[in-house]
């Protein structure tokens, strides 16, 4: 081994994890508790307390900053085949860790166990991905202006990483910025959701018992207004990813200017999704409803805005009510749910808020169960409703009819997010057509379930800017440093 060399794994970190009842930050590979009593942590889908965590102050965030500083000064000279190997093992290690991971994300904030699972295999993949990527960043060499000189491009890592992530994928939201802030060779300081941060505290654990080095990854638990300003004002961070609200975005970008950060913001969406009249009707059902309904509407890229053409409105529209009627809705932690009965209180306010106004401004609304987490379809919906304005982020479709697809392309693009659009055509043209007319940073043609490490994701115009997964996704945590050699 070199001096850089990474340690080797050490036995499972999450044995006896969901009988543990206290967690804390995890600096430098140790968990830092505070001087504070511990915040009882309520489980949605128990409706009881579930954990206690003590929550870090300023000065433990700056301790996590310092410690991902300090690390930096090894990580980033650690062999980048050996990051790889390492990030494998992640991918490994969660795999093995599937069914508790997904019983810890049900308990954390509800999601269906089949969705958690899932989740955690996403997640893996991101880890996998980067892997690769990490073993390929190239430089370049450039005809110099003299032939006494040799120029060139080094790629490098950027240093310590600020990673903000939300509460509606607690696993896959923190995984996929580590895995490449990792691969790039940085270190990070992680500050998941407060009402998820035992997911992402288990992401940090497995990371260190897969072999990543102490301080490499910090996981902070606090208020986000205790530990926002020292990650966003801190010289020692050089970028902030962050994955939220556009609100909340905006004002991070804003409070990392003093310091220079390089930022990366996935932000919300308000994804339409277009039908057009050739579309094969079940097929576009079935993969409208899917994606739609993925963890009961909370998801950035989630289908909201139906807009279906004229000709073929009287059968896609009873049919997507019909098969939306047929869902499972129940308990997050019965196999046999579809849709989980636990829904976000902003996801509840919101349903009940854009549902409300729509019924007053004309539309109808179709639906087995009043309460909001119960999927909902509204006909009828016109541009003037908050539900076709807004981002609903629950079970909530909203439908409205076009006669022309640029009219349809017209009001996909009539709002300011652009991170996902989708198009059901089964004409190569219309489909290239709509697909580049579209302002969004992820088209799904035919396709509705698209996020995959292999792509990249992210979004244009309010969405945000910057790219997670993908050929590029790395570069996101990379700077160019040019050399000039002069003989
Ligand atoms: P949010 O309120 O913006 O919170 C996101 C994260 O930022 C959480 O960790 C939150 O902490 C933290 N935060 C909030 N205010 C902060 C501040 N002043 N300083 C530092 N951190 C702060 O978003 P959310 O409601 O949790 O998540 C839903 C939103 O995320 C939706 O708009 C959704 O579309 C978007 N989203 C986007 C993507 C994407 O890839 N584009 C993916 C998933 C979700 P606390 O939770 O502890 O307050």
């Amino acid at each position: 081994m070199t001096a850089h060399s990474i340690g080797h794994p050490v036995p499972s970190p999450l044995k006896g994890v969901l009988e543990r009842s206290s967690f804390a930050s995890l600096i430098d590979g140790d968990e830092v508790r505070g001087i504070g009593q511990p915040v009882a942590l309520n489980s949605p889908t128990t409706g009881k307390p579930w954990k206690e965590l003590y929550a870090a102050d300023a000065a433990i965030a700056s301790r996590a900053i310092e410690s991902a500083h300090e690390a930096f000064r090894h990580w980033r000279l650690v062999p980048a085949c050996e990051r790889a190997e390492a990030l494998r093992r992640i991918a490994k290690m969660l795999k093995e860790h599937r069914d508790v991971l997904a019983l810890v994300m049900a308990m954390e904030m509800g999601k269906t166990l089949r969705e958690g699972r899932s989740e955690v295999d996403y997640t893996a993949g991101y880890f996998s991905w980067f892997a690769g990527e990490a073993e390929r960043v190239y430089g370049m060499t450039v005809p110099a202006p003299s032939t006494t000189k040799r120029l060139m491009i080094c790629q490098e890592p950027i240093g310590v990483c600020a990673l903000i992530t939300p509460w509606n994928f607690p696993l896959a939201m923190p995984g996929r910025k580590v895995a490449a802030a990792l691969a790039a060779g940085c270190t990070v300081v992680l500050k998941p959701s407060f009402l998820t941060p035992v997911s992402a505290l288990l992401l940090g654990y497995i990371c260190l018992h897969a072999g990543v080095p102490a301080g490499v990854v910090n996981v902070l638990y606090g208020q986000d207004g205790e530990l926002g300003p020292v990650l966003t004002s801190s010289p020692l961070v050089r970028k902030l990813s962050f994955t939220g609200s556009v609100a909340v975005g905006k004002k991070l970008y804003a409070d990392c200017a003093a310091t220079l950060k390089k930022v990366t913001l996935e932000l919300g969406g308000h994804a339409p999704l277009i039908v057009c009249d050739d579309a094969i009707v079940e097929k576009a059902v079935d993969a409208a409803l899917a994606g739609k309904m993925r963890n009961s509407g909370q998801a950035c890229i989630s289908p909201n805005r139906f807009l279906v053409q004229t000709g073929i409105y009287d059968e896609f529209v009873p049919l997507l009510i019909e098969k939306t009627l047929r869902l499972k809705v129940g308990d997050p932690l019965d196999p046999g749910t579809d849709v989980s009965r636990i829904l976000h209180s902003v996801s509840t306010q919101k349903v009940e808020r854009h549902v409300a106004d729509a019924i007053t401004k004309g539309a109808t609304l179709h639906t087995h169960g009043s309460e909001p987490y119960y999927p909902k379809v509204l006909v009828d919906v016109t541009p003037d409703m908050l539900v076709f304005q807004e981002e609903t982020f629950g079970p909530v479709i909203a439908v409205t009819s076009f006669d022309q697809v640029e009219q349809a392309v017209a009001l996909a693009n009539g709002t300011d997010y652009g991170l996902a659009a989708y198009v059901f055509t089964e004409s190569a043209r219309i489909a290239h057509g709509v697909a580049e007319a579209l302002q969004a940073g992820i088209v799904g043609v035919n396709d509705a379930l698209l996020s995959c490490p292999q792509a990249s994701f992210g979004g244009v115009k309010g969405s945000g800017f910057g790219r997670e997964g993908g050929p590029n996704g790395i570069n996101e945590y990379l700077v160019e440093k040019f050399i000039s050699m002069a003989f």
